[in-house]
């Protein structure tokens, strides 16, 4: 008899999520039977994420994703990470082999994979927030030899990252110095519904840079809107979350992800 996957995504909240339409069509182009659910999970409740990770250790789940606000909490529930996990110290994809529990990071190498399908090129890199997500993303621009500065409303959590990814330096969000960085990156979720009036970024912008938004909901935020308003080439997050869905429905399945269908559900 087939197999029939069962996946889901572990985060709170979960409204609005696009997600299931991206897996459900991978399942789908790829010829497999399968579901992707919402598994909302508030802050704090390890029980409940205990139940989930369980059904994943036995088999009742083949793969879990994981956002908002579990990405660190989960670690110590896990039996092992990956390399790439392991260095930033948040994960997004959960995997069961031979009964044992892996965390897998697909932010990481989904953010340079998209950064590189923007056309993106330069040397100094501006990273606003110094959360989950930027820790994935400035692992990657490290390893890809950016220069990277990164600015957070609490300079010590910018610090912690400098010292950790020995990167350039670390600022305020709101005194950030006027210099010509050639790309900026949110990973804040200023600008994210329901918050689209919020912006990271006062005043001008650099010449010539590209401003990447992690964001997508809505899909232009504020802050991409006064960026193309100068001038500047943006792109929201919608391009990072496919190429990390991608990531972990192969490692899910063994099977291609057919990122066009992928693709074609987000639109
Ligand atoms: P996180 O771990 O909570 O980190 C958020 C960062 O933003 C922290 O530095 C936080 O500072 C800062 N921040 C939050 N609210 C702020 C505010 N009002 N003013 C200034 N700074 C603020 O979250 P995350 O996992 O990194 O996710 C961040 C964003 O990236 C979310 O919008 C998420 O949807 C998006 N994301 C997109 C993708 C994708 O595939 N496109 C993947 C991952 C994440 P404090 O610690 O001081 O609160």
């Amino acid at each position: 008899m087939n197999k029939t996957y069962r996946f889901g995504l572990l985060g709170y909240p979960l409204q609005g999520s696009r997600s299931p339409d991206l897996h459900k069509a991978a399942l789908q182009a790829a010829g497999l039977a399968g579901e992707y659910r919402l598994y909302p999970v508030e802050p704090g409740d390890i029980k409940r994420l205990e139940e989930l990770l369980a059904h994943l250790r036995n088999g009742n789940l083949d793969g879990l994703s994981v956002t908002i606000p579990h990405k660190q909490a989960v670690l110590p529930l896990l039996d092992s990470l990956s390399e790439t996990a392991h260095a930033i110290r948040a994960i997004n994809t959960i995997y069961a082999r031979d009964g044992r529990l892996i965390g897998e990071n697909t932010d990481a190498p989904g953010f340079i994979m998209d950064l590189d399908k923007q056309g993106v090129s330069g040397r100094t890199c501006l990273v606003l927030g110094a959360g989950g997500a930027a820790r994935a993303v400035v692992s990657r621009l490290k390893t890809n030899d950016w220069e990277v500065t990164v600015a957070a409303r609490r300079t010590s959590q910018a610090e912690a990252l400098v010292s950790e990814f020995d990167l350039s330096g670390a600022c305020r969000l709101d005194s950030i110095p006027q210099t010509n960085f050639d790309l900026i990156v949110n990973t804040t979720p200023l600008g994210m519904i329901p918050n689209e009036q919020s912006c990271p970024w006062e005043g001008d912008f650099p010449t010539g840079a590209f401003v990447y938004d992690l964001v997508y909901k809505p899909p232009e935020t504020l802050l991409m809107q006064r960026a193309r308003a100068a001038g500047l080439r943006t792109c929201n997050g919608l391009g990072m979350l496919l190429e990390q869905a991608a990531l972990a429905f192969e490692m899910w399945t063994g099977y291609p992800a057919n990122k066009d269908a992928m693709k074609r559900a987000l639109a």
